[in-house]
């Protein structure tokens, strides 16, 4: 089956009880069990695994073409678990540019469990040699990643870590499955903050991972979900998957309106700089266009006349929401240097868009009114 057929029925089978096309809603914490514990239909214990979560979990390992699926209370909490998960004193590698949630991870969390991080720039590959080569467990990449848009090779970096018998994980939230499938590039693990593309309309929260085998990684991690419990409520599952359904349609349009957007911008004098891989330009659009179905609908731009001039924009903005997040069906800005706490990385002068679903000349004449 094709992807956007998956998307609809992935995890969809009719209700067996009444026949519902849409699937129930399990709010049960607890299923009856026999004397011995014996289960009726797999089900126990709510941490432990619920039908919505189940049916979830298995639409997101589909679309990721991979063997199995966990789904979490948030992305944070699925990285989280995955990184929990390795040995004490691994080595982990994350992107100079990411997450923040990640950075935070890596510079608070993840040397209490003797862990090693190092910053790599994953779009340069003589980089990635020499980290392999020096030594790591666990590479985690982020394309296109966040601010930055910057774009890795997905495919040369798995052969470069499973060299060196490391693991390749990598945040897929920018480009969804519907454009990226890092498992088929060579990924051992791709991961989701549900809460943006798959969720879709900004109203929960969530994270997921697909992962490439059944194995003992897979088993560890679903062990420690069901014992420290971020697990995904039910109603946050039934939302995600109602999600999923119209995740390919949506990103059509994400990416369609984000190109445009990112051409309008990079025609602008005031903008010294446009970040969207789909533009020719950009130096990982070759990388992009061989590895993507398209180019997303996340673009960052900076400002010549640096912070002063990107505040006035988003100040002005009307249709485009000052708000963090992305992946909504409304389009939003956001000034990261703001947002990042007291060592801000992103340059003063970027704002991040999340390029929704309103009409493209909408968009554009909110983005010419902005710039006067
Ligand atoms: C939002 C986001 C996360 C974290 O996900 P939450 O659902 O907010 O915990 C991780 N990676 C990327 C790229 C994100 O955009």
């Amino acid at each position: 089956m094709r992807l956007e057929t998956l998307a609809i029925h992935a995890g969809g089978e009719a209700d067996r009880e009444t026949g519902a096309v849409a699937p129930p809603l399990h709010l049960a914490t607890t299923f009856k069990h026999g004397p011995a514990g014996e289960r009726i239909a797999g089900y126990e214990y709510q941490r432990e695994g619920d039908p919505n979560n189940d049916r979830l979990r298995s639409a997101i390992a589909a679309l990721e073409g991979g063997a199995a699926a966990l789904t979490f209370a948030s992305g944070m909490a699925a990285i989280a678990a995955l990184l929990e998960s390795l040995p004490n004193g691994s080595r982990i590698a994350i992107p100079d540019d990411c997450y923040t949630g990640v950075r935070a991870l890596a510079a608070e969390f993840l040397p209490e469990r003797g862990h090693t991080v190092s910053k790599v720039d994953f779009s340069d590959l003589q980089a990635v040699r020499a980290a392999c080569a020096a030594g790591l467990d666990l590479l985690w990449i982020e394309t296109p990643s966040n601010p930055g848009m910057k774009v890795c090779d997905i495919a040369a970096i798995a052969a470069l870590a499973h060299e060196h018998g490391a693991l390749l994980a990598c945040d897929n939230t920018f480009a969804s499955p519907v454009l990226q499938q890092p498992l088929a590039l060579g990924a051992d693990v791709a991961m989701h903050s549900t809460t943006k593309y798959f969720g879709g309309h900004s109203d929960v929260l969530g994270g997921a991972l697909a992962f490439a085998r059944r194995d003992g990684l897979f088993e560890r991690v679903a062990h420690r979900l069901h014992v420290t419990g971020a697990t995904l409520a039910p109603f946050s599952a039934w939302l995600t998957l109602r999600g999923c359904r119209s995740l390919p349609a949506r990103m059509a349009l994400h990416c369609a309106n984000a190109r445009r957007v990112a051409e309008f911008l990079a025609s602008r004098e005031e903008i010294e700089r446009v970040n969207y891989p789909g533009l020719a330009s950009h130096p990982g659009h070759a990388i992009a266009a061989k590895q993507m179905r398209d180019f997303g609908g996340m673009l960052s731009v900076q400002f010549r006349g640096g912070r002063e001039a990107a505040l006035a924009f988003a100040g002005k903005l009307k249709i485009f929401t000052n708000a963090t997040s992305l992946g909504g069906c409304e389009s939003l800005i956001e000034h990261r240097a703001s947002v990042e706490g007291p060592n801000p990385v992103s340059p003063q002068n970027l704002l991040r868009l999340s390029v929704g679903l309103e009409h493209i000349d909408d968009l554009i004449g909110d983005l010419e009114q902005a710039l006067g």
